[in-house]
């Protein structure tokens, strides 16, 4: 690799969905941008890794353990979801790729009148957000979704969510970004940041970059970067893992989540049924990942419980990445207040869903517009 010496007008940080989108909508803009990623590759980390749920609804896990109120708090950050969610009908078009975008809508079932009465209040704080989640009983749940176990009482059916494919999502952004005119800069992590003179001078482990703007893509490591410019952001990475079956025949057409345990279920293209719904991975010694065995019991027998075709699928791969988490789930979007020029966009937990609009809005601001949503209620930067 050849060192780096150059200037830039903005430089991105992070090679995820959230600094190619970005790179990609400022460039499409005219603006000149530069964007380093620490890794050999782009979208290699949790955006690369992610099981693809394209998420809206309030998360029942979240929703059970912190409340109501939380979730009023929340609920504001759906309707930036919902847009995001509308870009993701047009990107495949966009981007004239096929992603494997569909939303074919997401289901929580619920096995106990408890968890259904939970489902129930979870929708009307949806609803105040204009999020529809319409709730089935048993008979309607088994109409639309026959593959379920009988032992489902009901559920919350939220139309628009789905699935789109990591895997093909990040190489079509990259090429996007680099037809667009996006400098990508692999293998330069960046190790300091010095503001002088009313832009920044970044030091990379390939050499320096000049840039008038900076803006934080980070990821799971968002937090170190800010503290580089003394920005302090409350975001921490967390290490998940994700299995996938061989393929079955097609059954499964929705996203599905349980009440009863963390799941989250697909079928994806090709059969496979991707198994996930935030089971920690193990971090090793040298603070690389692997699957936890123990988790991945669990997780595979609460799959098996919701939807019993899967007891007979072979499960034929697990990974594992760090997911970007925040406390109270909502984002970090926008410039840091006291570091004129750098900006920060960093969606936790559900980043994939979020990603388009979170780069359309971190672009926006970056130039100086107003942003296509606005972030009063949802990012912790505009309170
Ligand atoms: C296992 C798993 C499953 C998930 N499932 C879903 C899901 O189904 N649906 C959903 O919506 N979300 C899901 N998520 C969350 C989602 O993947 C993330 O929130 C989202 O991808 C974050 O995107 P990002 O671009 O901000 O970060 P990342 O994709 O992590 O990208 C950040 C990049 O910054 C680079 N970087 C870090 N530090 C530096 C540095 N100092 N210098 C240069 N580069 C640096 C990293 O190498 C990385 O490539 C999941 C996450 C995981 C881990």
């Amino acid at each position: 690799m050849t060192p780096i010496s150059t200037t830039t007008d903005t430089l991105v940080i992070g090679g995820g969905i959230a600094g190619l989108m970005t790179a990609w909508y400022l460039a499409r803009d005219g603006v000149e941008v530069t964007l380093v990623e620490a890794g050999d590759d782009i979208g290699t980390q949790a955006s690369g890794a992610n099981a693809g749920s394209l998420h809206l609804q309030i998360q029942y896990p979240e929703f059970a353990a912190y409340g109501e109120d939380w979730a009023r708090a929340y609920a504001p950050t759906l309707r930036f979801i919902s847009a995001s969610i509308d870009m993701w009908q047009g990107l495949p078009g966009e981007l004239g790729e096929d992603l494997d975008v569909q939303l074919g809508g997401g289901l929580v079932v619920a096995m106990t009148d408890d968890q259904m009465r939970r489902i129930e209040a979870k929708a009307k704080i949806e609803a105040s957000v204009g999020v529809q989640t319409d709730i089935l009983d048993a008979a309607e749940v088994r109409s639309i979704a026959p593959y379920l176990t009988e032992a489902v009482i009901g559920a919350g059916f939220c139309a628009r969510e789905g699935k789109a494919n990591p895997l093909r999502v990040t190489p079509a952004l990259t090429s996007a970004a680099l037809l667009a005119g996006v400098v990508i800069e692999r293998q330069a992590r960046v190790t300091a940041i010095e503001r002088r003179d009313g832009g920044f001078d970044v030091t990379t482990s390939r050499g320096r970059i000049r840039a008038g703007r900076v803006v934080n893509c980070a990821g799971a490591a968002a937090a170190e970067v800010a503290a580089m410019v003394g920005v302090d952001v409350e975001l921490g990475g967390f290490p998940l893992q994700v299995t996938v079956t061989e393929p079955v025949a097609p059954t499964i057409p929705h996203l599905v989540y349980s009440a009863a345990g963390k799941l989250t279920l697909k079928q994806v293209a090709n059969g496979g049924c991707v198994i996930g719904g935030g089971w920690a991975a193990t971090v090793r010694g040298d603070g690389s990942l692997a699957t936890d065995p123990v988790n991945f019991a669990r997780n595979m027998a609460i799959a098996a419980d919701v939807a019993p075709v899967l007891a007979a699928a072979r499960p034929v791969r697990s990974w594992t990445a760090w997911v970007n988490g925040t406390k109270d789930w909502r984002p970090i979007i926008g410039e840091a207040p006291d570091v004129p020029g750098f900006f920060l966009a960093l969606f936790p937990w559900v980043g994939f869903s979020a990603g388009p609009m979170t780069a359309r809005v971190t672009a926006d601001l970056v130039q100086g517009r107003a942003p296509s949503v606005p972030l009063g209620g949802i990012s912790v930067l505009a309170d």
